[in-house]
C-alpha cells in the first residue's frame, strides 16, 4: 500500500488532504498528524465516507525528532508531506533521513528567533540524503513551487536562456475584513515586514520594505498595486535556470492591509521579540495571530480571484523573447470544492502533486533537490487535472 504521512492540519494540509482523497489511486493511505489531534479527527470524519483512501490520524510534536522517528516507524510511510511551519523542516528532516522517508515540503527553514528565511540550512543535507537514497523535495507549494516548475517549463520549451524573471503573485480575492492575512499571520507578517530584495548580476539588492511598488492590470482580477518583497525561490532560481541577469518578486497589497500594518508595526505589535506582560513572556507577533481571524475561517467570505504567475524575457534562437505564464484561482469555487480560500488551494494543490510525483517514482533522484531541478511537464500536466489550470502569453505587458 501506497502510503503519505502529512504533518500539519491547518490550511494548506487540508486543502491536500482533499486532494490526496481525491487521488485515492496513487495515495492508497495517509496519516494525518499534527499538534492539535481533535483537528485530524474532524477531517478524516469529514473525509472517510467519500474516499476510497484509508485515512489515520496521531498526534505528534513536529519540533521533537524522537517522537517523529516512533511515528514515522510505526507508520511507514512512503513520503513524508511537511504542511506544518518552516520551524519544523529541519527536525522533521532529521526523521526522515534516520528513517529513510522520502520529504517534501512548501517552505524553507526560518530559524524561530530570526525572521529571515535562505537554504542554506536544508541544502546543507543534499549529502546525507544522496547517501541515504532519499529525495528531499524543496518548496512544492505555488510560490515556491509551481513559480519553479513554471520556470523549468519555460527553459526547456520557450527559451536558450531566460535573462529577466518577475514573479508576480496577485490576490484580488476580498474577505471583507480591514484586517486579516490568508495564510499563517505570523508567517505573513514576518514575510511582509521584512525587508525587500532581488538578485541582479548574481548579488542581492536590498530595499526598505514596501520601497519598490508597480500598478500592473492582471487578467482575470483588473489593475492592482504590488510591490517588492524577498522571497525564497529567487535564491534558487537563480542558481538553476540558466542565464539569470535579474530576478524579482512582486505581490499585490491592498491601501486598508498596508496602513494596517504600517500602524501595527509602529506600535510594536509586529516584533518577534519577546516582552514581559504580567510576568509571562510573550511574542507581540504571536499575540497579533490570536486576536486575528483565523485564515481557515476566511474562506466562506472571501470572494473574487487570484493571479500567480511568472514573466519571462530571454533569448530564442538569438532573438529576444518574452513569455508569461499564470494561473487564475477562484476564491469561491475553491471554497465549494474543499472549503477553503484560494490562498490555501493554491498551496495545497501543488503540496498534492510534489508528494505524488515522488510516490509514484515520477521523479527520482537522492539528495535535496529545488522543485525546478526536476522535469516540469508531468507536474504542468497534473495542475491542468487536480484544478490549477495554467494559461500563457507570449506577448505580455512587462513590470519596468
Ligand atoms: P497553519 O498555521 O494554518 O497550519 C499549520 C499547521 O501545523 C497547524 O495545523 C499546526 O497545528 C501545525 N503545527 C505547527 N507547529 C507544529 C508542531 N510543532 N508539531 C506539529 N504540528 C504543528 O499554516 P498554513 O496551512 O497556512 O501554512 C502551512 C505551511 O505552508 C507553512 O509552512 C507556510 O509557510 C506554507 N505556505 C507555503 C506557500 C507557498 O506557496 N509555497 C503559501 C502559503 C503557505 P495546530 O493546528 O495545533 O495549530
Amino acid at each position: 500500500m501506497k502510503k503519505c504521512m502529512i504533518i500539519g492540519c491547518g490550511g494548506v494540509a487540508s486543502v491536500a488532504i482533499h486532494k490526496c482523497c481525491q487521488n485515492s489511486e496513487v495515495f492508497e493511505g495517509i496519516m494525518i498528524a499534527s499538534r492539535t489531534k481533535s483537528k485530524c479527527d474532524a477531517l478524516k470524519e469529514k473525509l472517510q465516507p467519500t474516499t476510497k483512501t484509508v485515512i489515520e490520524t496521531a498526534q505528534v510534536n513536529a519540533d521533537n525528532v524522537d517522537e517523529l522517528i516512533a511515528l514515522i516507524e510505526s507508520y511507514k510511510p512512503d513520503v513524508v508531506l511537511n504542511l506544518a511551519l518552516p520551524y519544523q523542516d529541519l527536525t522533521i528532516m532529521d526523521a526522515c533521513l534516520a528513517t529513510k522517508t522520502h520529504y517534501v515540503d512548501t517552505a524553507n527553514y526560518e530559524p524561530l528567533d530570526t525572521a529571515k528565511f535562505e537554504y542554506k540550512w536544508q541544502w546543507a543535507y543534499r549529502e546525507k540524503f544522496e547517501k541515504a537514497g532519499i529525495t528531499a523535495l524543496l518548496g512544492s507549494g505555488f510560490d515556491p513551487g509551481v513559480t519553479g516548475v513554471f520556470s523549468a517549463y519555460a527553459m526547456k520549451h520557450e527559451f536558450d536562456e531566460i535573462n529577466y524573471i518577475d514573479i508576480l503573485d496577485c490576490n484580488g480575492g476580498d474577505h471583507g475584513y480591514p484586517f486579516a492575512t490568508n495564510f499563517n499571520p505570523e508567517i505573513n507578517i514576518r514575510e511582509v515586514s521584512a525587508k525587500g530584495s532581488y538578485i541582479e548580476d548574481g548579488k542581492w539588492v536590498e530595499t526598505e520594505p514596501m520601497e519598490i511598488k508597480r500598478v500592473y492590470n492582471f487578467k482575470g482580477v483588473g489593475e492592482k498595486d504590488m510591490y517588492l518583497l524577498h522571497h525564497e525561490e529567487l535564491e534558487s532560481l537563480a542558481l538553476n535556470i540558466k542565464g539569470i541577469k535579474r530576478i524579482r518578486f512582486f505581490m499585490t497589497f491592498g491601501q486598508s492591509y498596508l496602513t494596517h500594518l504600517k500602524c501595527l508595526e509602529n506600535v510594536g505589535m509586529t516584533s518577534i521579540e519577546p516582552i514581559m506582560y504580567e510576568g509571562k513572556e510573550i511574542v507581540p507577533l504571536q499575540f497579533l495571530k490570536a486576536v486575528l481571524p483565523d485564515p481557515a475561517s476566511l474562506g466562506p467570505r472571501t470572494v473574487g480571484k487570484t493571479n500567480i504567475g511568472c514573466i519571462f524575457r530571454g533569448k530564442k534562437d538569438g532573438k529576444d523573447k518574452n513569455y508569461y505564464l499564470y494561473n487564475i484561482c477562484d476564491h469561491q469555487e475553491c471554497y465549494k470544492e474543499v472549503g477553503s480560500q484560494a490562498i490555501s488551494y493554491t498551496t495545497g494543490v501543488p503540496a498534492m502533486i510534489g508528494a505524488m510525483m515522488i510516490m509514484n517514482g515520477t521523479w527520482k533522484k537522492a539528495g535535496v533537490y529545488n522543485i525546478e531541478e526536476f522535469d516540469p511537464d508531468p507536474f504542468m500536466e497534473a495542475l491542468n487535472k487536480w484544478g490549477l489550470p495554467w494559461e500563457e502569453d507570449h506577448d505580455p505587458v512587462l513590470v519596468d
